[in-house]
C-alpha cells in the first residue's frame, strides 16, 4: 500500500485531476504505484493508455472493482456522478452493499471523495468508513473541466483537522484554493449553497438580458452596465448567455454553449439543494423555481441538457426571445 493512490472515477472532471496528481506523485517519486478504477472500462484504459504514454515507466495498473482499489492503496480519490454512485463504492449508506470499499480499508486509508452529492448520504458515508478506522473527507470541486485540466480547482473540504492537514498536499497537486469549511458534510454544504446562488442567478441574467434587448439595448452595452454596476455577478460578467455581448470570446455562448457546466448538472445540484432544504425545514423559493425551469428546459429540450446551463437563455421558459 505505502506510495500508491487509486482514483476511481475517471470522467470528464476525474481523468484530468487523476492526470495531474499522479504526474506531480510520479515526479516525486518515481516508485509510487498508480491504481484507476471507472465502471465503463475503456474510461480506464484511455486514461491508462494517455498516461503511460506521457510518463513511460510509471507504475499503473487498472482494476475493476472499488474493493481491488481499496486493497491496494493508501489514499482513494473518487470522482462520481452524484449520490447512488458513492453508495455503491463505498459500500455504506441507506441501502449497504458488500461490493464497496470498506471491507477492504486498513487503518492508514485516507478517502477523498470530490463528487458532487447530498450531504446527509456523505455524512453517512464517512461515518461508515471512519468506523473502520480508515479516514475520509468531502472534497467537492469550483473550477469545472477547465480548472481540473489547469491543476486550479478550488476544493472545499469537510471533515476533521486532522484528516484536513493530510489531504492537504494531496489536494494541493490537482488544485490552488483548499479550504478547510469544517466536520464532514461541509465541503458538500458550501458547494451546494454556492451553486444554488449560481443556478439562480444565470436565469435572472438571463431574463434581464432578455428584458433589455425588448426595451431596445445592444447586449454589449447592457452587460457593460451591468458589469460596472451593482447587478454584476459571474452571469453577467463571465458566463454571459448572449452571444457578442463580452468582448472575449470565451463564453461558452460562442461555441452554442458547447462546454461548460452541463445543464443536467446544475439540475442535479439544484436538486440536491432544494431536497437539503426541506431536510432542514428552509424555505427556499427561488431555489425550488430555477430547479422546476431546469427541470422542465431539460425534459422539453434534452439537446440543451448537455448544453451548458446558461442555455436557459434559450429556453421559450424564460423570456420567450429564442
Ligand atoms: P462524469 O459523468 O463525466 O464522470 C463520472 C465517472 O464516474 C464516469 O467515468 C463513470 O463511468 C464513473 N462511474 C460511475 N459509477 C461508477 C462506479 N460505480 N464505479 C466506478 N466508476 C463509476 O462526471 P463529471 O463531469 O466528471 O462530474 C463528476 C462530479 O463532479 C459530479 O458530481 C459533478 O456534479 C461534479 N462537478 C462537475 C463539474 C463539471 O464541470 N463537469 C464541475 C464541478 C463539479
Amino acid at each position: 500500500r505505502p506510495n500508491s493512490t487509486s482514483f476511481i472515477g475517471l470522467g470528464r472532471m476525474g481523468s484530468e485531476m487523476a492526470y495531474n496528481l499522479f504526474s506531480k506523485q510520479f515526479a516525486q517519486k518515481p516508485e509510487a504505484r498508480f491504481v484507476v478504477c471507472d465502471a465503463v472500462p475503456e474510461s480506464a484504459l484511455s486514461f491508462c493508455r494517455n498516461f503511460s504514454a506521457a510518463f513511460p515507466g510509471a507504475n499503473i495498473e487498472i482494476v475493476a472493482t472499488p474493493e481491488e482499489a481499496a486493497l491496494a492503496s493508501e489514499t482513494i480519490v473518487s470522482m462520481l456522478p452524484s449520490s447512488a454512485q458513492v453508495q455503491t463504492v463505498y459500500g455504506g449508506g441507506i441501502i449497504p452493499t458488500l461490493r464497496g470499499l470498506p471491507p477492504g480499508l486498513a487503518k492508514q486509508t485516507v478517502c477523498i471523495d470530490s463528487t458532487t452529492l447530498d450531504v446527509t448520504v456523505s455524512r453517512q458515508v464517512a461515518l461508515e468508513v471512519i468506523e473502520t478506522g480508515a479516514s475520509m473527507v468531502d472534497a467537492p470541486v469550483s473550477g469545472g473541466v477547465t480548472g481540473a485540466k489547469a491543476g486550479t480547482l478550488s476544493f472545499l473540504v469537510g471533515g476533521t483537522e486532522t484528516s484536513f492537514q493530510a489531504v492537504h498536499p494531496i489536494l494541493s497537486m490537482m488544485g490552488q484554493r483548499i479550504v478547510h469549511c469544517g466536520p464532514a458534510g461541509s465541503g458538500l454544504g458550501a458547494k451546494i449553497c454556492n451553486n444554488l446562488i449560481l443556478g439562480v442567478q444565470q436565469i435572472v441574467v438571463a431574463e434581464a438580458m432578455i428584458l433589455g434587448q425588448k426595451l431596445g439595448l445592444d447586449p454589449a452595452v447592457l452587460s457593460s452596465v451591468i458589469g460596472s454596476s451593482t447587478g454584476n455577478c459571474w452571469s453577467v460578467s463571465v458566463n454571459n448567455p448572449v452571444p457578442s455581448a463580452l468582448p472575449d470570446k470565451s463564453p461558452p455562448c460562442e461555441r452554442d454553449y458547447e462546454g461548460g457546466f452541463a445543464s443536467v448538472l446544475m439540475e442535479k445540484d439544484m436538486g440536491l439543494a432544494t431536497d437539503i432544504a426541506r431536510q432542514t425545514g428552509t424555505e427556499i423559493p427561488l431555489g425550488d423555481a430555477a430547479r422546476r425551469l431546469y427541470a422542465t428546459m431539460i425534459a422539453e429540450q434534452p439537446d440543451l441538457g448537455r448544453k451548458d446551463f446558461s442555455s436557459v437563455y434559450r429556453t421559450p421558459a424564460v423570456g420567450l426571445l429564442a
